[in-house]
């Protein structure tokens, strides 16, 4: 795993991506050097995001991360109205794959 994304996550952020944009939240937690340092490794963290969703689910694992899913939106679950920790794959009943 990417020691950036770990730093984050051991941190208490959850870090996703939706397009070419990444989604940290909360956000309101980043202190200015963060901030900084995200926009100056913004391509490189949103290849280790990417290459991640690519190898976090193998065709029989119905397991699946919450960033993986149509339903987190800013990194809260609108289907269950909460802010997944979203370091390992989880079943959800809820989980609507997105595209
Ligand atoms: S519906 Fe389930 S898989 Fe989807 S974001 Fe919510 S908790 Fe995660």
């Amino acid at each position: 795993m990417n020691p950036t994304l770990n730093k984050l996550r051991a941190a208490g952020f959850t870090i996703g991506y939706e397009g070419e944009d990444l989604v940290i939240t909360p956000f309101s937690k980043l202190t200015p050097p963060q901030v900084l340092f995200l926009k100056a490794h913004k391509a490189n963290i949103l290849a280790a995001l990417k290459q991640e969703h690519t190898a976090a689910a193998p065709e029989d694992d119905d397991r699946h991360y919450c960033r993986q899913c149509a339903h987190l939106l800013n990194g809260r679950c609108i289907a269950q109205q909460f802010r997944p920790q979203d370091d390992l794959p989880r079943r959800c009943g809820d989980y609507q794959a997105t595209g």
